[in-house]
């Protein structure tokens, strides 16, 4: 059998093994805890645990491995594989992850960051297979991107490109957790969308919501909201609308600047369905040029949750090639 790629998605509650052919199809995969409360070497324990286990389960060993790929939280340094300060990650601090992973493994290992990674497993072998130029946002408790030109990531010179959720949409507009304002993760994440519920219950308008979190508006979550659409709360349905129309502005920018073929969808939020998706598309297109507007097509991930995995693996495997010069 030929070499195959192992990828992990690494976060700061569990850490995911896929076995991938050099095609992109999913072998075996496992999922156990971080344990991220130990620090680096107990996370880099279960990293090595998982990947045993996966490729067990393919029925292989390390022999038939040809590299790794890792998935992490930023910020880090993609082409030295040194993580910086991950939030999650308690206790790491410049933490050389590509070459003790490889130390310990003894294939070589690639680290990447988690959305980047996410982008390319969608392009590699989802929604987006079969185009030249996507883009992709994770919409959960914030706004993750990746953006692939003509069949690479673009990462900027420095490593740093790609972080949609800090377009900026709005002049002097809400607090971003990155500390500036006006971004579109502070309108179009979960985060947002409470926030938008909050200050529309603030202004005076009536809700179910106002009950469900007992006059505590700080006690909404995002999944009051979609309980309250589907409940038919007026409200609720008004406050997704909105959220959606944040989206499909972003989106629009993005189709505007990188006239791609696809814009994919992933994370928790698209699980709303097409109370979200139709006025995302709506106000993409009605914001942008007629021509990429028409071209762009704005689906939901095709690996589910595992884009990372399956990235992570991906990126592995034509970084390989590059520095193998093939
Ligand atoms: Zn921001």
């Amino acid at each position: 059998m030929s070499q195959v790629i192992i990828g992990v998605d690494l976060g700061g509650t569990n850490v995911k093994t896929a076995v991938a052919s050099r095609d992109g199809q999913l072998l075996s995969k496992d999922s156990r805890p971080t344990h991220a409360e130990g620090g680096p070497d107990v996370v880099m324990d279960a990293m090595q645990e998982s990947i045993t286990a996966a490729l067990k389960g393919a029925g292989l060993a390390s022999k038939d491995v040809l590299a790794a790929g890792i998935g992490a939280p930023g910020p880090m340094n993609w082409q030295t594989g040194v993580v910086y300060s991950p939030p999650n990650l308690p206790g790491w601090h410049n933490v050389p992850l590509a070459e003790l992973m490889q130390k310990r493994l003894g294939y070589p290992c690639y680290v990447d960051n988690d959305a980047n990674v996410a982008c390319y497993g969608e392009y590699w072998s989802g929604a987006g297979r079969g185009a030249d130029t996507m883009c992709l946002l994770t919409l959960g408790t914030g706004v993750g991107g990746g953006i692939v030109v003509f069949h690479k990531l673009l990462r900027g010179i420095d490593g740093t490109a790609a972080e949609i959720g800090h377009l900026k949409v709005m002049r002097d507009g809400r607090l971003c957790g990155c500390g500036s304002k006006g971004c579109l993760e502070a309108y179009a994440s979960v985060t947002g969308m409470v926030h938008t519920a909050i200050e529309g219950i603030e202004s005076g308008k009536k809700t179910v919501l106002t009950e469900w979190c007992g006059g505590d508006l700080h006690k909404i979550t995002g999944k009051m909201v979609s309980d309250g659409v589907a409940q038919g709360d007026e409200f609720s349905k008004w406050v997704m609308n909105e959220t959606g129309v944040w989206i499909g502005l972003g989106i629009s920018s993005l189709i505007n600047l990188l006239n791609p073929e696809k814009v994919v969808l992933c994370g928790g939020m698209i699980s709303a369905g097409e109370v979200l998706f139709k006025p995302i598309r709506d106000t993409a297109k009605a914001n942008s040029f007629e021509v990429p507007g028409k071209r762009a097509e704005i689906v939901s991930a095709g690996l589910g949750l595992d884009s990372g995995v399956i990235g992570a693996a991906g990126c592995a495997l034509a970084r390989y090639e590059e520095d193998h010069h093939k």
